[in-house]
């Protein structure tokens, strides 16, 4: 378990592309297998959250003083390499209406591409 059930997050595969949502857990995975998040703790209260980059395929390290601060909002977190949403994590229903709204858009780009 997560330290808190209302905390969720939502992440892209590396591998295939796939936006995983998740919750409840240290460690987010793929259907595909691959590990896309993983989330270390070491007091419950500052926590580490690690993440394969599928831009630029580094890990990176977010880190967060406390999960208060992820109780109410969602954080985007950003490739500092290439400014691209990677993942989000927060308040789990917003992070599912985040995840929604992004994969929406993305279908619509890919829409547009293929017209
Ligand atoms: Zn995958
Ligand atoms: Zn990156």
């Amino acid at each position: 378990m997560l330290f808190d059930t209302n905390i969720g997050a939502a992440v892209r595969c590396t591998d295939c592309g796939k936006l995983i949502t998740d919750d409840g857990v240290y460690e987010v995975r793929c259907s595909c297998g691959r590990t896309i998040l993983t989330i270390k703790s070491t007091n419950c209260k500052s926590f580490r959250v690690y993440i394969p980059c599928i831009v630029c395929e580094k890990d990176h390290l977010y880190m967060f003083d406390s999960r208060q601060a992820l109780l109410n909002k969602v954080k985007i977190l950003s490739c500092p390499a290439s400014q691209m949403d990677i993942a989000f994590i927060g308040n789990k229903a917003m992070v599912e209406e985040v995840a929604q709204k992004h994969e929406k858009d993305l279908q619509e780009l890919i829409n547009v591409l293929e017209l």
